[in-house]
């Protein structure tokens, strides 16, 4: 099939050293002839792939002397032949190449289009091509790390290897459906059903990785919360490691939630300070306790901080009953003061000394992230979630009707597990998801 070529600067707009231009279809090579000028004597139509030339680019208004390579298809991130030359980065430059490259036939690529190109000539799967999107935007190194291993097709294989034995499966059953008057039986119930059960567990252990997963991609939204002046804003400052909140020794000072984050084991965390939540109180201070409740109801942890040095007070058990159900930490700030006993602490710190801010930090990670292996195979994207889901859902109406229903009816179950499985390859995902993908990424991707 004939391939138009396209053409985008591939580095993010800006000055920087280097900027890449980048040119992919049938005949790109021809593009490039037109526009570069190699300074050795191999002649552009001559360029041996995954070679750099160096030579002098025309971008019609002005030149500059960089480097162009070839990567000749199907060993090329689209699987198409691909051009790219090395400008100095600019981006008045790179824009220049790209319109030079426009006015020779190219034309402008669509946001993702390299790499929906490389999906449709089989060099990625969709959900590689989510694992790149991931790592692209990913700002923690967990996140890197976890749209890496996407992006390598981990999570793939997996589905793979499920579908291949939903396929072994379904072949017994049609063999049977076939030739029903054989001898041979090609599905023995008992056996299919312990298949079906394991297959189903091996799913549900992989759905239940999503409630970290999730949380490696959104970041662990942690709220601190607690009654005004037990050292909320001091403690998000000890944590952040720099002066943002406001600190004051009048109560209600902290009128909205400050937003900060932070790396734990490689794990983002989302913190918000919370204004403190009392009944009585100004307008402004009531706008920060609403805006304090949602923060908590949508919280994924709550520090819950108190005065360790004091008795605690009606106010403390108020804050205290609305984190009482969600997963929490109760601090006990202020242990340089003393250590006033009998509080429902997990940890004492002193946000003002630094004393076990370190610990604070380890805990938050455990009790966040519990049974997260950066290793191991986990899902991020909800999508993945989705589709396992509803395979695992179909695994487990064909196990109820092991011997209650004929195969045939239990085959069609399989093949909508089998079905749901390859979206995550994109081998049945429909055009509309596969679309929405693409369109989240950059141009020039
Ligand atoms: P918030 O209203 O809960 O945000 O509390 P702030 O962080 O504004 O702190 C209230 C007061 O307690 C300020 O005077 C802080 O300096 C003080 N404070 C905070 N943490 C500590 C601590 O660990 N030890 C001591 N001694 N004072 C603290």
């Amino acid at each position: 099939m004939k391939q138009e070529n396209i053409a985008a600067v591939s580095t993010p707009a800006g000055r920087g050293g280097v900027a890449i231009v980048r040119l992919s279809g049938d005949s790109p090579l021809a593009v490039a002839e037109k526009m570069f000028a190699p300074a050795g004597r191999t002649p552009v139509a001559a360029f041996e792939p995954y070679r750099m030339y160096p030579g002098e680019i025309d971008a019609g208004r002005f030149r500059d002397f960089g480097l162009c390579v070839y990567f000749r298809a199907p060993h090329s991130f689209t699987g198409e032949d691909v051009v790219e030359f090395h400008c100095h980065g600019g981006s008045g430059i790179a824009r220049g190449i790209l319109s030079r490259a426009l006015s020779l036939g190219c034309r402008s690529a669509e946001r993702g289009e390299f790499t929906k190109r490389a999906f449709l000539n089989g060099k990625l799967s969709l959900s590689s091509a989510e694992g790149l999107i991931d790592m692209i935007n990913g700002e923690s190194e967990a996140e890197v790390r976890a749209g890496y291993m996407l992006y390598r097709e981990k999570l793939n294989g997996i589905a793979d290897g499920l579908q291949a034995e939903l396929l072994e499966l379904l072949a017994g059953i049609d063999a049977d459906m076939d030739f029903p008057e054989e001898d041979i039986e090609h599905t023995d119930l008992k056996d299919l059903a312990a298949r079906l059960a394991s297959l189903s567990d091996g799913l549900s252990r992989l759905l239940t990785t999503y409630a970290a997963g999730s949380k490696v991609k959104q970041g662990v939204n942690t709220v601190i919360a607690g009654r005004p002046n037990t050292g909320k804003s001091s403690l998000l400052n000890a944590l952040l490691g720099r002066d943002k909140a406001i600190v004051s020794d009048l109560p209600g000072t902290t009128r909205d939630a400050v937003e900060g984050t932070i790396e734990i084991g490689g794990v983002r965390f989302n913190l918000f300070d919370t204004a403190g939540i009392r009944e009585a109180g100004g307008e402004i201070e009531n706008i920060g306790i609403s805006r304090a409740r949602s923060l908590i109801d949508g919280a994924d942890l709550i520090l819950f901080v108190l005065d360790g040095s004091e008795k605690m007070c009606s106010e403390d058990r108020e804050v205290y009953e609305r984190v009482q159900d969600k997963p929490k930490i109760v601090v006990a700030n202020k242990n340089d003061l003393g250590a006033e006993e009998g509080q429902p602490c997990d940890i004492r710190v002193s946000a003002k000394t630094g004393e076990n801010i370190g610990a604070l930090r380890e805990m938050m990670l455990q009790k966040s992230m519990a049974g997260y292996d950066a290793d191991a195979a986990f899902l991020i994207e909800r999508r993945h979630y989705d589709a396992l889901a509803a395979a695992k859902e179909e695994l487990e109406r064909a196990l109820s009707l092991c011997g209650r229903a004929p195969l045939d009816l239990i085959g069609v179950h399989l093949k909508a597990a089998w079905d749901k499985l390859g979206e995550i390859s994109g081998r049945t995902a429909t055009e509309e998801i596969i679309d929405e993908i693409f369109s989240k990424f950059c141009v020039g991707k």
